[in-house]
């Protein structure tokens, strides 16, 4: 729940209306400043997070920072005037290609992240889609439910439609078939993860891809959190299903430099298995007054400091170094099941094919725990309910977690007696009847007003325990969910000084 944190530091802000200064102020008072800023954030050098930051140490960090520094200013929309940044950006492509099964033919471009990777490919979808069935004027994606908001957001914003098709409540991998019977003749993409954010679990790529073939559609896959580490699982003994380009009909590929491989925010790649196929991303403007634009990505004008840093931490770390950090994430997410494994009150969700691991209890509230741990300074990552997944707490390992494993074992033990004790389950009941048979789209602000105030949020003052608002969210449908995040977070950004 990543708003939910936000709205912590709500409090921590003065009144008023912040204006430009007059003066401007001196370096320090400026550096010193934005350091005092920074006093309330989540303290994610501690190896107590497992969420929001991928960590591979402070000198890793310091490369990158110096990467970045060194291209800040660079601007990556002219690959003509910065030959570097082009160099820079067609090896990270080609190291990755190479990392992931593509061939000579393969391609790719450099993104902001996940979501406009993800956006690049489904673009790349729809555009080769309405090509070849010009008469069809809204295609549709096909996704499993596990796969990630960035597909539906894109989906949002390309004017597509979504079928979300159930995946298997056990293992919460896709079920192919159900794939295969969603496709029609609208369909332009279909979609697996490896893994899913939420269960760390990979779909079953293979079967996916012989689905793709068969019905002439395209297949992404959504390797961001786990395409470039799962290559290290594989030789250190996991067993990870195939899903790279060595698997037939895979046409596509997101993965994510600023997760595991540890590069600053503001890095992934979309990658394809052929030029033809990225043809369909690029994007050409010469009929305005200014510049001609010719685009790869969503950004035009962006600093070379994100693909600078990324090459950085990958020279720095080589496949030696991912090798080592992967081995200690891979020991840690051991150490991990077999702890939680042996907690009565908890249940692991699936068999994680990676670090990334979810749980959940039929006896003990799992908002309680998740605050419990905040108050002992772990921060561990709520998920609600969906219609295949119970409510859970999600955990992403880090290398330097290995650690503290032991500490936060013993930590979720406490948690777990300590939830137990809180009241519970009151909430959901009163949220239902009283809103979930409401229309969202009709709800005005004054009732979302009184939904937070429900929940513990009223003005600027904010609880810190997260569990109120939490169940508020689970026990409504998701359309509603949408809306009172979306009426949340617009009152959060406002002006303020
Ligand atoms: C994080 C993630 C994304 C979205 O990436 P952002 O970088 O947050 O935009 C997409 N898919 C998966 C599986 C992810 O874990």
């Amino acid at each position: 729940m990543l708003i939910i944190h936000i709205a912590l530091e709500r409090h921590h802000h003065g009144d008023g209306i912040m204006k430009l200064r007059d003066q401007g102020m001196s370096k320090e008072e400026v550096l010193s400043t934005l350091e005092q800023y920074k006093a309330q954030d989540m303290d994610w050098k501690s190896g107590r997070a497992f969420a929001y930051v991928y960590d591979a140490g402070r000198e890793a960090d310091a490369v990158a920072k110096g990467a970045m520094t060194m291209f800040l200013s660079e601007n990556a929309l002219d690959p003509t005037v910065f030959p570097s940044l082009l160099r820079i950006e067609n090896e990270l492509v080609s190291m990755m290609l190479e990392h992931l099964g593509g061939s000579d033919e393969g391609v790719g471009n450099f993104t902001s992240g996940g979501t406009e990777s993800i956006m690049l490919a489904v673009k790349t979808a729809r555009d080769r889609f309405r090509k070849l069935h010009p008469e069809i004027e809204r295609p549709q994606i096909v996704l499993p439910e596990t796969a990630h908001a960035a597909f539906q957001k894109s989906a949002h914003y390309l004017d597509l439609d979504v079928v979300l098709v159930p995946v298997d409540t056990t293992s919460f991998r896709a079920i192919p078939e159900l794939t295969a019977e969603a496709i029609n003749d609208k369909t332009c993409l279909i979609v697996g993860s490896a893994p899913s954010y939420a269960h760390g679990v990979v779909d079953p790529i293979r079967e996916l891809g012989q689905i793709a073939l068969q019905h002439d559609v395209l297949l992404h896959v959504d390797g961001c959190v786990g395409g470039f580490i799962l290559p290290y699982f594989k030789r250190l003994g996991a067993n990870v299903p195939d899903f790279d380009f060595s698997v037939p009909g895979v046409t596509s590929i997101s993965v994510d430099l600023h997760k595991y491989a540890f590069a600053p925010k503001g890095a992934s790649l979309v990658l394809y298995r052929n030029k033809s196929l990225r043809k369909h991303q690029i994007y050409a403007c010469a009929s305005w007054s200014g510049y001609t634009i010719v685009n790869n990505a969503v950004q035009s004008s962006k600093s070379g400091g994100p693909m600078a840093a990324a090459w950085a931490t990958m020279a720095y770390h080589g496949d030696a170094g991912y090798m080592t950090l992967a081995r200690r994430m891979y020991d840690a997410t051991r150490q991990a099941l077999e702890g939680i494994a042996g907690m009565p009150d908890l249940q692991i969700m699936g068999t994680p094919h990676m670090n990334l691991i979810a749980f959940t209890s039929d006896t003990v509230n799992v908002f309680h725990i998740v605050d419990e741990m905040k108050e002992r300074g772990w921060i561990l990552q709520a998920q609600l309910r969906s219609p295949c997944s119970p409510t859970n707490i999600h955990l992403s390992i880090n290398p330097h977690t290995l650690e503290h494993m032991p500490a936060m074992l013993e930590a979720l033990e406490e948690s777990i007696e300590a939830a137990r004790t809180l009241p519970s389950g009151n909430l959901a009941p009163m949220i239902q009847d009283a809103f979930a048979n409401l229309d969202p789209s009709q709800v005005g602000d004054d009732m979302l007003n009184q939904m937070l105030a429900m929940a513990g949020i009223q003005g600027v003052g904010l609880p810190g325990r997260m569990a109120e608002i939490n169940e508020v969210l689970d026990a409504l449908p998701s359309a509603f969910r949408e809306t009172l995040l979306i009426h949340f977070v617009n009152e959060l950004f406002i002006q303020r000084g």
